[in-house]
Formats: structure tokens, C-alpha cells, sequence
């Protein structure tokens, strides 16, 4: 049995009882499923590699959906590439398998210090976001007496319908270059010894459920991209389409997969090029849960509250984009329900995990445990230190077999590192 399922009435994990995992860790802590992150990762190449035999696209997992080492490590066996947006995310990758020649690096803001590592890895591009930071790019490969191979992220003001703060496509975001001035720097990199421009990139937002979008973008992408093959003669050899792949969290409507995979067959495929997805909450948002325990019930004017371990520190996705998680009793009760919210302990009133949600009255004996659902992607990397709580520990099962991928970061760890000043001189 694999995947997150109730056998009887007890809720498993790759064949593992998460009542178990409760006993042997301390909760709130994240449970994934190997089984699904597979899955994911294997549909997504399966159906490149049916609909276009000869132009399977480079699957760069984006790491910052989720880049704990043991994950990272599991898709590098499926031959995942990643896409980083940080130095510490080029370190996790390299570290946990990846090869270099796979790994794409995407951001607005990147250091001196990471392009210069970036280069000595000689990872696969940098997706550049700026004229500055393509003069940046150019000194530092001059110095090191290299050719340092680019790619320009396009801005094609294009409005991907999702939720404000993941919107990344329009004209006024921060990232992305407008066209025309990607037209000037295309020449001037073309110019320049030390930059081997390879192509364009694109990426338009997170959590896209209607495919419209997807198809603005890789048009205006594919009309762009004849201009600089045919106007200005550019020989285009990479074309990174970013990711963006929604997933059912709750009662969303989503394309499907073979229609992104068409749209890309139609509109990309033909202009000849290698291609390059960065995927991230696709492969790993159904691959986790965040597991937590009932610490209190509490009633409050006509609200049924039930008080859990876990908090925003631990998960900030429903407090910070309204996110919306399946919630699942671990042992199914079929007895009376009420209406509850959920709650955890940190001292802000947005520190709320879910809303209105149907639940067996039994959750309310305090120790009970839930499951928050679809927590794979964005949830253990958003975790903070606030009210000075822990970083939740991170648990993969694999076949039948429970292990400890992160160790539990708690207050006296962070204590080692802080001190108290002599200021007696
Ligand atoms: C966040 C991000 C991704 C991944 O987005 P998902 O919606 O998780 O697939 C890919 N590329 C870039 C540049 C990103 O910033």
C-alpha cells in the first residue's frame, strides 16, 4: 500500500501507521511519502517522453518548494536537475547528487559570492534578471578566465490568475526583463567573450490551475524568440519555461497534465530547441503532510476551537496565502462531527491552519492527532524560529520503512549559537 491512506481505520504512509511516527517523534513534524514523490516525477517525464520522444525536456526540480538533502537526493536518482535561487540551494543540490550540468540558477538578487560559486561549479546557466547582474556575471567569468553560459528571464506581462503574492508574470513584478532590452543585451552577451548566451526563460507564477496563462506566455515566448532567431540572428539553443503547475489542495478545477504537455508540443517544440522545466510543487505538494497533535479544545462565543502543536512557524502556507489544507483525522472516528477551526499556539491571531472544517467531536480529547495535507511543497522550508519554537523534524517513508530525513531544531540548538557580550572591556 503506498501513498497517505487510511488501512482500516488508521492513517498510513507508504504502509507506515502514522501513529507510529507520532510515537517515535515528536510532533508537529512532516511525513513523506517516497512512493508519491516518484509518482510525480515519473508522470511528468512519462508523458514528455510519450508525446515527444526527441525533445524530452530537462526536469529541474525547483528546489525552494522543498530542498531538505534526502528529497533532493530522491529525485537526483530519478535524474531530476535542479533549479536554485540561492547559493545554500547550489549546495544542497551538489550535495545531494545532482550534477552540476542539470542545475539552473534563478533569482533577482544573487551575490557576488553565488555567481562566482555558480561559475566554479559550472552549473548548466544562470537565468539572468537584470542588465547589472549580466555585467556582474561578465566581470567575475573575465576574472576567471571562462565563458559563462546565460539565459535571459523574460517578463511577458502576462497575468497568471493565481493568488497575488505568486504571481511573478506582470509587467510591475519584480522579475523578468522586458523584451526589448533583452533584445540589447542578447547582442551585447553575444559580443562579449566571456558570456555564451544559450537562451530564454520564463516563468509566469506558482499555483496555476487554468492553462490560459501557460498559453500567453509560451506565444508571446515562441514570437519573441523567432524575433532574435530571425531579426536579429541569434542562434537560440535553450528555452527554459520555469514552472508553475497547480495541484488540488482543495475544491480547485486543474488542467491536464497532457494539455501543458500539448501547449509545449504546439507551441515550443517547434522552434527546435532544448528545453527546460523547473516543476515544484507539482512533484513534491502531494508528497507531504504535517503531523500534529489536538493540545486543547476551546470554546470561544460560537467557534469550536481545537488548539494543535503545530503553528504557522511550522507551516506559514495558511496564514501567509490563505491556503487552504485538507485536514484528516489520523484514526477515523465515524461518531458525531462539529464545525472547527484549528489553531496553534504562536502569539499572532493570523496563526490559523484552517477554517470551518468538519471534524469527528472526538479530535477534542486532548493528544488526538490530524494530518495537514498537501504540505509536501512550501511548508517545512517556510519554517521559523518565531516565539523561539523549533523547526519541526521531517520523516520519509519508503517501502514500509520510517526514517529521520532532518533532525528536530530546537531552542537549545540555536542557544549554542547566540552569547551574552563581556562588556567589561
Ligand atoms: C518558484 C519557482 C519555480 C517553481 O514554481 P512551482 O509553482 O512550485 O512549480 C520555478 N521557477 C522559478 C524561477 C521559481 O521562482
Amino acid at each position: 500500500m503506498t501513498g497517505f491512506q487510511h488501512i482500516e481505520d488508521n492513517f498510513h504512509a507508504d504502509g507506515v501507521k502514522l501513529t507510529d511516527i507520532a510515537r517515535d517523534n515528536q510532533t508537529p513534524c512532516y511525513v513523506y511519502a517516497h512512493s508519491l514523490i516518484k509518482e510525480n516525477f515519473l508522470r511528468l517525464k512519462n508523458t514528455f517522453d510519450a508525446e515527444m520522444p526527441d525533445q524530452a525536456p530537462l526536469i529541474a526540480y525547483a528546489c525552494k518548494a522543498n530542498s531538505t538533502l534526502a528529497i533532493l537526493s530522491s529525485l537526483a536518482e530519478l535524474g531530476s536537475g535542479a533549479d536554485i535561487v540561492s547559493g545554500g540551494e547550489m549546495i544542497r543540490a551538489i550535495e545531494a547528487g545532482i550534477q552540476p550540468e542539470k542545475i539552473v540558477f534563478s533569482g533577482v538578487g544573487k551575490t557576488y559570492e553565488e555567481i562566482a560559486s555558480a561559475i566554479d561549479n559550472n552549473i548548466a546557466q544562470i537565468n539572468i534578471e537584470s542588465p547589472a547582474e549580466m555585467d556582474l556575471i561578465s566581470r567575475i567569468a573575465a576574472d576567471k578566465k571562462v565563458k559563462m553560459r546565460i539565459s535571459f528571464r523574460l517578463n511577458p506581462d502576462v497575468d497568471a490568475k493565481t493568488h497575488s503574492k505568486i504571481t511573478t508574470g506582470k509587467r510591475d513584478s519584480k522579475f523578468g526583463i522586458a523584451p526589448d532590452v533583452i533584445r540589447e543585451l542578447y547582442k551585447k552577451a553575444a559580443d562579449d567573450p566571456c558570456l555564451d548566451p544559450l537562451g530564454v526563460s520564463v516563468h509566469i507564477g506558482s499555483q496555476l490551475t487554468t492553462i490560459e496563462p501557460f498559453r500567453e506566455a509560451f506565444t508571446l515566448l515562441a514570437d519573441f524568440v523567432r524575433t532574435l532567431q530571425e531579426d536579429d540572428g541569434h542562434e537560440i539553443q535553450t528555452l527554459d519555461l520555469g514552472g508553475g503547475i497547480g495541484i488540488i489542495y482543495d475544491d480547485e478545477t486543474l488542467f491536464d497534465l497532457t494539455e501543458y504537455v500539448h501547449l509545449i508540443r504546439e507551441i515550443i517544440a517547434p522552434l527546435g530547441t532544448r528545453i527546460i522545466l523547473e516543476p515544484g510543487r507539482t512533484l513534491l505538494g502531494n508528497a507531504g503532510l504535517l503531523l500534529s497533535r489536538v493540545l486543547y479544545f476551546k470554546q470561544s462565543g460560537d467557534k469550536n476551537f481545537l488548539v494543535v502543536d503545530a503553528g504557522m512557524t511550522d507551516f506559514m502556507r495558511p496564514s501567509l496565502y490563505d491556503a487552504i489544507h485538507p485536514v484528516v483525522p489520523v484514526i477515523q472516528d465515524k461518531g458525531a462531527t462539529k464545525t472547527y477551526d484549528i489553531v496553534g499556539p504562536v502569539c499572532e491571531s493570523s496563526d490559523v491552519l484552517a477554517k470551518n472544517v468538519v471534524l469527528p467531536v472526538e479530535l477534542e480529547t486532548p493528544g488526538s492527532l490530524v494530518a495537514f495535507m498537501m504540505a509536501g511543497a512550501y511548508g517545512s522550508v517556510m519554517a521559523s524560529l518565531y516565539n523561539a519554537r523549533a523547526l519541526p523534524a521531517e520523516i520519509m517513508v519508503k517501502d514500509g520503512l520510517a526514517r529521520e530525513i532532518r533532525t528536530r531544531v530546537n531552542v537549545r540548538d540555536i542557544l549554542a549559537r547566540e552569547n551574552i557580550p563581556d562588556w567589561s572591556g
